[in-house]
């Protein structure tokens, strides 16, 4: 080889291995960045981790509550039956009492109708007439005096009937009295125990909504910290692929200055299933579509769009079963997923070529019919889905 071939293929390689150059300083560059996302990933974890654990704390503390409220309210409402049942007594009591002050009304006004009868007696007869009647009728001294006894004992007699009636009146009308504080105090302590009770019911409820709040705010939480997690898995994942795929790319093509830059023409992919494009790349449904949706009946094999390595095949709650392999190719780092697959038949960490077959074409996870989601990531996959592009014009025709 001449000195001026040399120079003229180093001119040439130059001018080709300056991109190539900046993407092996963007090597070194990206394998940091990938660091820094997943520190950063993990960070976000331990967090959500956090919260979540004060969630769960709050959640027990509150459900505690929710408990001795709970017994509160238990024991109100027995405290409240009895003070019913006692005031339900009282009532009874009350009742009975009613009859027997009419009982004791009727005995008064018996015996008001004997005094009247005695008052008239007496007032018909006057005194003298009737001493006089008296004495003309007594035949003796002796009989004499047993007539003044008589008539002493009915005026006695008189007075204690008199004396009887306004016992009995002023007891009946003091145990009336009585009952009817009773009841009283028993109604307002009743009333208190009701807006107690209400009230109680009242913190149950506000307690049983926060409560309730919290549990939502957990599954939320929940929910991203598993999607952080998965995200933190993959990130690592794809750290020792992309790690992998850099180290075989230095082995097999010390000089890959030969190749040309990447471009969206170059055609370096081939389409993953067979199918028709149901869907493709951008907004869908308000939101982003990351991906190109292929779809057709039957069994359908799922193949690498590229070779490369396998950065993760397990089940996603959104993914379904999905692969995401990582490729090398001219200097550049590319991320390819397929989802919702059947089954897959890769493993993490595993090399794949161009055309393998890594899966079968299914519905798992947040899918509504068979069909493959394909998405293409020029660079590294992240959570963001930063680096994602229409992976249509990259498939050969
Ligand atoms: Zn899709």
């Amino acid at each position: 080889m001449s000195k001026q071939a040399m120079i003229s293929i180093a001119a040439a390689g130059c001018l080709l291995i300056a991109p190539v150059l900046a993407y092996a300083e963007s090597n070194a560059e990206k394998l940091q960045r990938i660091q820094t996302e997943l520190q950063n990933k993990q960070q976000d974890v331990q967090q959500q981790e956090q919260t979540k654990q004060l969630l769960e704390q709050g959640i027990s503390q509150l459900q505690q509550e929710l408990d001795a409220l709970g017994s509160s309210i238990a024991k109100n409402t027995q405290d409240l039956a009895a003070i019913l049942k006692q005031k339900q007594q009282t009532e009874t009591a009350l009742e009975k009492q009613q009859e027997q002050a009419a009982k004791l009304q009727q005995q008064v006004d018996q015996r008001q109708k004997v005094i009247n009868e005695r008052l008239v007696t007496l007032q018909e007869q006057p005194h003298t007439n009737f001493i006089a009647e008296m004495l003309i009728d007594s035949r003796s001294l002796g009989d004499l005096l047993e007539n003044l006894y008589s008539i002493r004992l009915i005026i006695d007699s008189d007075k204690k009937i008199l004396e009887e009636q306004l016992q009995d009146q002023n007891a009946l009308q003091q145990e009336t009295l009585a009952i009817t504080e009773k009841q009283l105090e028993l109604q307002t302590y009743a009333n208190n125990l009701q807006l107690k009770q209400q009230e109680l019911e009242s913190n149950k409820q506000k307690q049983a909504e926060l409560l309730a709040a919290m549990h939502q705010q957990l599954s939320q939480t929940t929910e991203e910290l598993a999607s952080a997690q998965e995200a933190a898995d993959i990130l690592q994942a794809q750290k020792a692929a992309v790690q992998k795929e850099m180290a075989e790319e230095q082995l097999n093509t010390p000089s890959s200055s030969s190749s040309a830059a990447p471009s969206a023409q170059s055609g370096r992919f081939i389409k993953p299933a067979a199918g028709d494009y149901t869907s493709g790349f951008g907004p869908r449904w308000g939101r982003m579509h990351y991906g190109l949706d292929i779809a057709k009946p039957g069994y359908v094999s799922v193949c690498a769009a590229a070779g490369g390595t396998v950065i993760r095949a397990y089940h996603s709650a959104t993914y379904g079963n999905v692969v995401f392999l990582s490729h090398r190719i001219n200097g550049q780092t590319y991320t390819t997923v397929y989802a919702h697959l059947s089954s897959y038949n890769v493993a993490t960490g595993q090399s794949v070529s161009q055309g393998q077959q890594i899966g079968v074409m299914g519905s798992t996870g947040d899918s509504t019919g068979q069909h493959l989601h394909f998405e293409l990531h020029v660079g590294e996959w992240n959570l963001a889905k930063s680096n994602a592009v229409d992976p249509k014009p990259y498939l050969e025709p």
